[in-house]
């Protein structure tokens, strides 16, 4: 099967921006105005356990509702952030980012909270920083005869719903879209305040589907390098690549079958902590760069 690569914008941190980015000698030197001319960071949530406690973080917040759609606006350590409910599901989540994009024109997008690992060697509270974020959700099936039964074991296609050439019907690849260097960067300076769990590179996988059966699980980590799967990050990323916006998924494991590892609902909020962290490590580099 072919695999596509795709590099968000303005993904290549180069040696100078480096030097920027690692300049935290100068951070504390920031001043408001320079965090404030800033454009929003949008870290985005599905649900209430995966987006108030970022929001009750936020100084002089407002809320503000796009539809059904929930975003509180305010600062972060004098950083403008825009915290956004998306609701469960690549719809939901693909709005979300739309209407984030066009009202608050940010610098950025982080897609973050739970998920269910693919890979035994990951753990509940283990976070995976999306080198990678791929819709696991879109196929060209077998054709198959009435009576003739149903295997998505078989289903070896993947269907790109965003080729190059518009005009081929049937375009047939994994798009993977890669993780914003930056944002990258900016997790990796987090890291080593995160104690719960391990934080590692890997894919993301999402479609508006919860998967059971060890055998496909085991199938989308060998196929599509899986190591955890959820319901919105894929749906974001393609939408940020659309309008070029950065864009980086941060998942945090709430569950991995292949392991016996349960569930534990409290893995939401430590990974909004996290990414409120990569927040500010991205946005004190983005201000020195000023
Ligand atoms: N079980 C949770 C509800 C989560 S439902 C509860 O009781 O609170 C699905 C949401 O969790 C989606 O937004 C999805 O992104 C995420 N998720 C977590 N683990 C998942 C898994 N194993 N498969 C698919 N989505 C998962």
């Amino acid at each position: 099967m072919q695999v596509k690569y795709f590099i968000g914008i303005a993904s290549v941190c180069t040696a100078l921006f480096l030097g920027a980015c690692n300049g935290d000698g100068n951070s504390n030197s920031t001043q408001p105005q320079e965090q404030a001319k800033l454009q929003p960071i949008v870290i985005q949530g599905a649900l209430p356990v995966e987006s108030e406690k970022m929001a009750a973080q936020l100084d002089n917040a407002t809320v503000e509702m796009i539809g059904e759609w929930k975003f509180w606006k305010g600062t972060y350590k004098g950083y403008p952030v825009v915290i956004s409910k998306t609701r469960m599901g690549m719809s939901n989540s693909a709005a979300a980012t739309a209407l984030a994009i066009q009202h608050y024109k940010p610098i950025a997008i982080i897609n973050q909270g739970t998920a269910g690992g693919h890979d035994p060697d990951l753990h509940v509270f283990d976070i995976v920083l999306g080198k990678y974020t791929t819709n696991i959700g879109t196929f060209k099936t077998p054709n198959k005869p009435v009576g003739g039964g149903s295997n998505a074991l078989e289903w070896n296609e993947a269907f790109d719903v965003l080729p190059d050439d518009e005009s081929d019907p049937e375009p047939i690849a994994i798009r993977k879209f890669e993780g914003d260097k930056e944002l990258l960067l900016a997790a990796y300076k987090a890291k080593p305040n995160y104690t719960k769990g391990q934080v590692v590179e890997g894919t993301i996988g999402s479609a508006d589907t919860w998967n059971n059966e060890l055998d496909r699980i085991k199938q989308f980590h060998t196929v599509y390098g899986t190591s955890v799967e959820e319901m919105e990050a894929a749906s974001v990323a393609q939408i940020a690549h659309q309008f070029e916006v950065p864009f980086l998924g941060i998942r945090i494991l709430s569950n991995n079958i292949t392991n016996n590892g349960a569930y534990d609902p409290a893995t939401g909020e430590a990974c909004q902590e996290y990414a409120l962290d990569v927040a500010e490590q991205y946005m004190k580099a983005k201000a020195a760069a000023k």
